[in-house]
């Protein structure tokens, strides 16, 4: 489709007839509108007969729909559990120390952008930005170090360092694998699937086969690197959304191949900055935010839902509610579907991690803005998370020290770290004691930093703040404690990831992580934006 066609089709996404708005929505292309500049008229206002949004949730998908939706008139409310908006793109402050509560790393700012621009929003109003020239340091146990860069001219001795031929081979790796990007943003992750038949078609079938959705990732790479080290490198990505590198499909090697072509940057503030901007913009367009006020229950009648009670006893009916509430705790606690439940019970879940926030009476230099730490027995660390639903006393783990790009995350002088350990989930047939684990972990973390030089950093620890996997359950309500929310294996992506409509109740919907299309910023803002467009379409005809 080229650039005229892309402006021609904004008058046949949205065409304003008086007081009544119709969408009419290429399915087969809704991604072409989203990507081409052409979006949802943020200016426009239309008589939307006293339409009222429901929000379940302040995380970053639920504000994002606020917006979408609140601009085309809806009189939209938001009920959080907690104090404060974000969800898992929360933020701690303590002593002039600032932590980013879950996500730490600027994925994919290409699908941002898009995603923003869609509601006329140009990231670079929305924050202040640092490039980072190092998007991490990858540390090995036996020394070895890489620093895995957009900078093709370092990333070449990088590589070359470890494995003669090995840059080209990456290029060649980083190039698919971007096209792949392309294509699963276009085709599989940007657009909605209303029916089994839209996606299971002849093109879409080779669509998956190019996306390499048959093989696993690590296989896939064994194809490019001899070496281990260069082989963990380019699949450990595959934790950022809760998989195991060795059973995930190679279509994530989407994921590497994203950072090293799109590069990272750091917005000022911490990634909480993103949330805070968004729920400004959406006051601004006149969205309501309640916090303090989880609810406890969907109103359901026959094939609708009417409206929610929440924890202080009061009902709230909408015409339309949204639940950006983890999905499959929505179905188990607020919805009367035990069947469903039971269906989504059996589905794989991500992995979930222990977080270590700590406040530092110094700073550390040897550490970059993003550090991995990979342990030799790393493929074994897996296996105690993903199928022992546990942890190892060794586990590999990542440390996100953003002073060094953006100091007013601690005092002068002084550190802010959260080091993120992922590991299993709450198995309800397993008697694991997370405390027990917790302390073993940070006790070779500790060993570990030292190391690599952060001698003293054990006794300059001022304060510690820990999120287990019981933490995500009860802060965020997330099932299992599971903290990308539903797993994405190929069964469970696409037409096969849970729905964003319930399939009973027409006007109950869902935004977030373990929705279509998946887990992750990125992805979540995506599904904001389906979500909304789903509505849009379905409410408004
Ligand atoms: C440790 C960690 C590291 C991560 N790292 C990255 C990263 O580097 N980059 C990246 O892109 N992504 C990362 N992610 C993933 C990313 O944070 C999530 O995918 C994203 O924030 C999820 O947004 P959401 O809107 O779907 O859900 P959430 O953030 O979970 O928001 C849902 C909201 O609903 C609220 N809620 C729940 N139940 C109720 C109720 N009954 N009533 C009212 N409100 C309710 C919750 O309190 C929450 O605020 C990370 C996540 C974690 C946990």
């Amino acid at each position: 489709m080229g650039p005229g066609q892309d402006r021609q089709s904004l008058a046949d996404v949205v065409r304003i007839l008086p007081c009544k708005i119709i969408i009419h929505v290429r399915y087969q292309n809704s991604i072409n509108y989203i990507f081409s500049g052409v979006k949802i008229n943020p200016n426009f206002s239309f008589m939307a007969g006293e339409k009222t949004v429901v929000i379940i949730g302040a995380g970053i998908a639920g504000i994002t729909t606020s917006i979408y939706l609140s601009r085309q008139g809806y009189k939209v409310t938001v009920y959080e559990k907690n104090a404060a908006p974000g969800g898992r793109c929360g933020q701690i402050t303590r002593d002039g120390h600032r932590f980013d509560l879950g996500a730490t790393i600027y994925l994919m700012p290409e699908v941002y952008r898009k995603v923003f621009e869609s509601l006329d929003i140009k990231p670079e109003t929305l924050f202040e930005s640092t490039p980072l020239p190092t998007l991490y340091n990858i540390c090995f146990e036996d020394g070895t170090q890489i620093a895995f860069t957009p900078d093709k001219n370092k990333l070449r001795t990088e590589l070359e360092n470890i494995e003669k031929g090995s840059f080209s081979k990456s290029e060649k790796l980083v190039r698919e694998g971007y096209e792949n990007f392309q294509l699963a943003v276009e085709n599989l992750l940007g657009r909605n699937f209303y029916t089994l038949s839209e996606f299971v078609t002849l093109k879409n079938a080779l669509m998956l086969l190019k996306l390499n959705t048959h093989r696993r990732h690590i296989n896939y790479i064994k194809q490019f690197f001899k070496n281990d080290h260069l082989r963990k490198a380019f699949t450990f990505q595959n934790i950022y959304v809760g998989q195991n590198p060795y059973e995930a499909p190679a279509l994530f090697s989407m994921l590497p191949a994203a950072e090293l072509t799109e590069g990272s940057l750091f917005p000022v503030g911490g990634m909480f900055s993103i949330t805070k901007k968004l729920v400004d913009i959406a006051e601004a367009s006149g969205v309501r935010f309640v916090y303090n006020s989880p609810v406890i229950k969907i109103l359901t009648d026959r094939r609708r839902a009417s409206g929610v009670v929440l924890e202080n006893g009061s009902t709230i009916k909408a015409t339309v509610i949204v639940a950006n509430a983890d999905l499959p705790y929505v179905y188990r606690e607020l919805l009367p579907d035990q069947a469903a439940w039971n269906r989504l019970n059996r589905k794989q879940y991500s992995c979930s991690a222990i977080v270590l926030h700590w406040g530092l009476k110094k700073t550390y230099p040897q550490l970059e803005h993003h550090n991995v730490f990979l342990s030799a027995s790393y493929r074994e660390n897996l296996r105690k998370i993903f199928r022992d639903h546990s942890l190892a006393t060794d586990p590999s783990f990542y440390v996100h020290a953003p002073v060094r790009s953006d100091p007013s995350a601690a005092p002068a002088g002084e550190d802010s770290l959260s080091i993120i350990i992922p590991s299993g989930y709450l198995d309800e047939g397993k008697n694991v004691s997370w405390t027990d684990l917790k302390n073993e972990a940070r006790a070779y973390i500790i060993a570990r930093l030292k190391k690599q030089g952060l001698t003293d950093i054990e006794e300059n620890i001022k304060f510690e703040i820990c999120y287990l996997p019981q933490t995500w359950k009860s802060v965020f309500n997330l099932t299992r404690g599971a903290t990308f929310g539903l797993g994405h294996n190929i069964f469970q992506m696409g037409y096969f990831r849970p729905s964003n409509r319930h399939k009973k109740y027409k006007n109950l919907y869902f935004t977030g992580g373990s929705t279509h299309p998946g887990n992750g910023i990125p992805l979540v803002l995506l599904s904001a934006k389906l979500t909304s467009e789903r509505i849009l379409k379905e409410q408004n005809t």
